[in-house]
């Protein structure tokens, strides 16, 4: 093999592709990282991200695994209990990390704080080259065991199997021609840091309003990171208030769960859209993440599925160079493929109803969640099961 020659090179390093190159490597393949953006390194100690992702426990224990947690730690706000509840009636649902017998039901953690720590791993980790910042620009049809892979500075690498996590824009999806079906939400998420008069409680709530769902999730320090979807149009408006008038919006909308809105930080909206890609797998290539599947963050599990992406293809690549089978085949990697093809269809889909039913003003509809939310609260079993799911455990 010569310096250029890889095993696997992955183009995207968001979280998924980090833990695909560190899991990888760490399994001893040879592994290119070519990633668009550098991670930081530093900031100030006071500020947020404003990418904050609620990380199951099936996540924390990969990143366990890969050695990363112990630098994320730090900055990780466990949540204890979940509480939903309709703005437009008496349903309401509560969950426990008790009940369940556990110490948490997850972690609000910042994005560059795990983008940081995977970073350190694969720094340490021989078997992975990172290329960043790089871009990929093209890459070859399949040609004996290699696919050619070119970046757009002008260097080229040959992989036996390419992986696209690039993200929902996916070049590699798109110039490998696997076909996604997209659609938009018509909706926005604002994305903010508010401190309230409250503390959060180690709790994730949110109420489901006509517009859209808002989310207060609970961070380290004590302040709060609020998702608020809600139709483009009222998504813009809320952005355009001035702070006071925000604050005011903010916590009627919350039903001063927490009290006043103390302060809001910057506002950013992110246009909201599911798609899913049909194949995921192609002769040396196959994608993870959102380049396979985006879905509405109302229950946040985009990145959740991406690493359950990445924990699938590392054991069905790890197990197929234990048999001497070529990683690159299509046969091999159609394994992967139908280890997440239901999962992520299916929560795609459930996403889906769940913003279809709890954004209706149709009475039947309304009272039909009304009730449920309220019967599966008093199921203790049904809710194990709910939740155990979300949990991934
Ligand atoms: C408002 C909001 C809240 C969310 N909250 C949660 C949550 O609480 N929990 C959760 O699990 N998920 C959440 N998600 C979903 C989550 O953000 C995505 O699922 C996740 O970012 C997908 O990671 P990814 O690496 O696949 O894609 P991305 O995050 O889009 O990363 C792709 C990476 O690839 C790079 N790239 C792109 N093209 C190239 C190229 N040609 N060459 C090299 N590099 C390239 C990009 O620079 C980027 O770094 C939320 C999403 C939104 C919009």
């Amino acid at each position: 093999m010569s310096e250029s020659d890889f095993d696997v090179v992955i183009a995207g390093g968001g979280v998924p592709g980090l833990s695909l190159a560190a899991r990888l490597g760490q399994a001893g393949f040879r592994v290119a990282l070519v990633a668009a953006e550098s991670p930081a390194q530093e900031w100030p100690e006071a500020s947020i991200d404003l990418r904050v992702y609620a990380i199951s426990r099936g996540s924390e224990a990969l990143l366990r695994r890969l050695g990363a947690w112990p630098d994320i730690a730090p900055r990780a706000c466990a949540y204890r209990d979940m509480r939903v509840w309709d703005a437009q009636g008496r349903g309401a649902i509560h969950f426990n990390s008790a009940e369940l017998g556990e110490a948490a039901l997850g972690h609000i953690i910042e994005a560059r704080v795990i983008a940081r720590a995977l970073l350190r791993v694969i720094d340490a980790c021989e078997a992975v080259t990172l290329l960043s910042p790089a871009v990929l620009e093209r890459f070859s049809p399949p040609d004996g065991q290699w696919r050619e892979v070119a970046l757009e500075d002008g260097r080229s690498l040959r992989a036996r199997l390419l992986i696209g996590a690039d993200g929902k824009h996916s070049r590699v999806r798109d110039q490998a021609g696997l076909h996604a079906h997209a659609a938009d939400y018509g909706q926005q998420a604002l994305v903010a840091v508010v401190e309230c008069e409250r503390g959060h409680e180690e709790t994730a709530w949110q109420r489901f309003l006509p517009t859209g769902p808002l989310a207060f999730l609970p961070l380290h320090d004590g302040r709060c990171s609020i998702v608020w979807s809600a139709v483009t149009a009222e998504a813009q408006r809320l952005r355009s208030l001035d702070d006071a008038a925000f604050r005011v919006a903010l916590a009627e909308a919350f039903e001063h769960r927490l009290g006043a809105v103390l302060s809001v930080g910057e506002r950013v909206l992110f246009p909201l859209s599911r798609q899913h890609a049909e194949r995921t797998v192609a002769a040396r290539l196959a994608l993870v993440g959102d380049a396979s599947h985006v879905i509405h963050p109302l229950a946040g599990q985009g990145v959740n599925l991406g690493l359950k992406d990445v924990r699938a293809l590392a054991e069905v690549l790890t197990l197929a160079r234990d048999q001497r089978r070529d990683i690159g085949a299509v046969s091999v990697l159609r394994r992967y493929e139908r280890a997440r093809r239901g999962d992520n269809l299916g929560t795609l889909l459930l996403m889906d109803a769940f913003k279809q039913l709890f954004g209706s003003r149709v009475a039947p509809l309304r009272w039909l969640r009304n009730a449920g939310l309220n019967l599966v609260d008093a199921a203790p079993q049904a809710k194990s099961l709910i939740m155990r799911a979300a949990m991934d455990l």
